[in-house]
């Protein structure tokens, strides 16, 4: 026997020790009350504190407290760790009426980045707390001062690890004249929530100011709430904000049928700051986050097409959702295969039902999927990177920060724009194949009631159970009953341009590529420098790579002419492919001299327009395309 064999059986025998041990204490469930004060709005620190139960008959030596790595709906690794302060653990729960009393300390190891091992020291209860930090309005993290605490729960609270699944309580402490609101309201006033398990919790991100605004109304029986925190001029359009938005939720019940809630609330932040920006998605809200005033006109839009993309989320990723999300191991961050569908389909379906909605006329749509097919076609990484693999490098892509320098402009697409075309030659190929039997609205319809309505639970965290990206194929194929296969081998896992022209072509739509300029070299100048033109980016295999030209040049003179950052497509635009050009640059101070072959266009623009002469069948497909009818 190797030594290596002998540590697989040691490791083997340790491993299924603790397997019993962890399945004894995580077979019984922990009484979990949380409890979230904010005592000094303008430190940004966010109290919590944890009191734990351990039913009588389990003896655990200790429990881990863990912070999660990363919170569902954005999928880079933040670290939430990172913001943790003066982690405490003390013997017992102090009684209610009692509100302070003393406990005794009780060991604390700090296990690993993310967690924090409590002794038990034979005892049943144990009291956890902590500070976080957290000075930032988004869709993951959390915001604590002196105008409003604004949460989402996976950047604040610990869970207990093999416990996520317990039942836990939530009550919080506001500042005096602070009203609190999240998605799982029911009464006002209320300030102590029950959640089924931790993984809902997380999911309920919470507002508390003294001056949010409340607007509600009713479709098919269910209640919406429109929450508005303003720190810029409203314009007096919030009424108008309300009738929209309840527009889109008509749109969107009606190509699903009921939500399978009663209420739900839009969290709406105008941040008047122009930096922060985000929409998040969650069972029975959406919290989402302008950069500008309500007043403004473009931020008004804005919105509606943020709440048309995260209320389709209601159904296409809370519900009905790819298997690997949830529930989550958040000590990794989460792979899946699906975001091209569970972002980029709702991404199309965000804009196509601002048009069912009657919001966005059919022009505007047009050129909302012609900017989508801009961005895709474009892209030099859109060449390399497949749908599937675009959903697996999320953790890369999904707003994640880099320290070092990466290639991802010239190497990855995002899953968003790719899934959205996709998602559109799809709909629009099983319409006309079809003579408009199918669509992909019914192949949603059919996954959400196959995967979330009818399903058995697979697990504890929510309803149904996931889907595989095989699934979607298959459902795909058997609502256009014919054999997809091929489409998502050559456009889903492969890279190959979708067949735009015979997709719009469908609904009597002419699609139209026309290139930007004559000639490529395949160069971005640096934004930042006024007089000189220095190169910030250089384009996979474009005739600047093949001249071995790098970002940081300074090109000074190109085929004669001193280049500035205003001049470069006039310069350029002289010339045709395979002009040989001479041109001279700066690299670290040195002179050099180099040959640029001209390459043909690499970049195009991209127009829909309605055919003239369309058959009527095809526009009746188109008809019923865009009134969801
Ligand atoms: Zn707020
Ligand atoms: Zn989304």
């Amino acid at each position: 026997m190797t030594r290596l064999k002998m540590l697989t059986r040691r490791a083997a025998t340790v491993f299924l020790l603790l397997l019993a041990y962890t399945c004894a204490v995580a077979a019984q469930q922990l009484k979990l009350d949380y409890r979230l004060a904010m005592s000094q709005p303008s430190s940004h620190l966010f109290e919590v504190k944890i009191e734990v139960e351990i039913p009588r008959d389990a003896k655990p030596e200790s429990l881990d407290f863990q912070m999660a790595k990363w919170s569902p709906g954005r999928y880079a690794v933040f670290d939430f760790a990172k913001n943790v302060q003066e982690f405490h653990a003390r013997g017992g729960v102090c009684p209610r009426v009692e509100m302070t009393c003393t406990l005794p300390d009780f060991p604390v190891t700090r296990v690993d980045d993310s967690t924090w091992r409590v002794s038990m020291m034979n005892t049943h209860s144990a009291t956890i707390t902590y500070k976080v930090f957290g000075n930032d309005l988004s869709g993951t993290f959390s915001q604590l001062d002196a105008r409003h605490a604004n949460y989402n729960g996976g950047s604040i609270f610990m869970y207990v690890v093999n416990h996520k699944q317990d039942p836990v309580k939530l009550e919080i402490d506001a500042p005096k004249g602070w009203r609190i609101v999240n998605g799982r309201t029911d009464r006002p006033g209320q300030r102590e929530w029950r959640f089924p398990n931790w993984d809902v919790m997380i999911d309920t991100s919470t507002e508390i100011a003294p001056d949010w605004t409340i607007d509600t109304f009713k479709v098919d029986g269910k209640s919406y709430h429109v929450v508005v925190h303003s720190f810029g001029n409203e314009g007096a359009k919030r009424p108008a904000l309300v009738r929209e938005i309840e527009k889109i939720v008509r749109a969107e019940t009606a190509m699903w049928g009921p939500p399978d809630f009663d209420a739900y609330t839009f969290l709406i932040h105008f941040a008047n700051d122009g930096r922060s920006g985000d929409g998040m998605e969650h069972l029975t809200s959406t919290q989402i986050i302008q950069s500008g005033m309500l007043a403004d006109a473009s931020t008004f839009a804005d919105t509606l097409d943020t709440v048309a993309h995260e209320f389709f989320h209601v159904w296409n990723v809370k519900r009905l959702r790819p298997i690997e999300l949830g529930p989550w191991d958040f000590t990794r961050p989460a792979n899946t295969r699906g975001l091209w569908i569970a972002e980029g389909i709702t991404n199309y379906y965000g804009h196509l039902m601002q048009r069912r909605a009657g919001i966005w006329n059919d022009k505007r749509l047009y050129d909302a999927l012609a900017g989508q097919i801009s961005e895709v076609d474009n892209a030099p990484g859109s060449r390399l990177m497949s749908a599937e693999e675009s959903s697996l490098s999320a953790p890369f892509i999904d707003d994640a920060p880099h320290a070092q320098e990466t290639n991802l402009q010239n190497t990855s697409i995002s899953y968003y724009p790719k899934g959205e075309i996709l998602g559109v030659v799809l709909d629009l190929l099983l319409r006309g194949r079809t003579q408009g039997k199918a669509s992909l609205d019914e192949v949603m319809r059919r996954m959400y009631d196959e995967f979330y309505l009818k399903s058995p639970n697979a697990t504890y965290y929510l309803r149904g159970r996931g889907y595989r990206n095989e699934d979607f194929e298959r459902v795909v194929s058997e609502v256009a009953g014919a054999d997809m296969s091929d489409f998502f081998k050559r456009h889903v896992r492969g890279v190959e341009t979708p067949p735009y022209e015979e997709a719009f072509a469908q609904v009597g739509l002419r699609f139209i590529r026309e290139a930007r300029s004559p000639v490529t070299v395949g160069i971005g100048g640096d934004e930042s420098e006024k007089t000189n033109f220095k190169i910030a980016t250089v384009r996979l295999n474009s005739p600047a790579a093949d001249a071995g030209i790098q970002e940081g040049d300074v090109i000074t003179l190109f085929g004669g002419v001193r280049l500035n950052p205003g001049n470069l497509q006039r310069t350029v635009g002289r010339y045709k492919p395979g002009d040989q050009v001479p041109i001279v640059l700066l690299r670290g101070g040195k002179i050099m001299r180099m040959t640029l072959t001209m390459g043909p266009p690499l970049l195009f623009n991209f127009r829909i327009e309605e055919m003239p002469n369309a058959s009527p069948e095809a526009k009746a497909l188109r008809a019923a395309w865009l009134s969801g009818r």
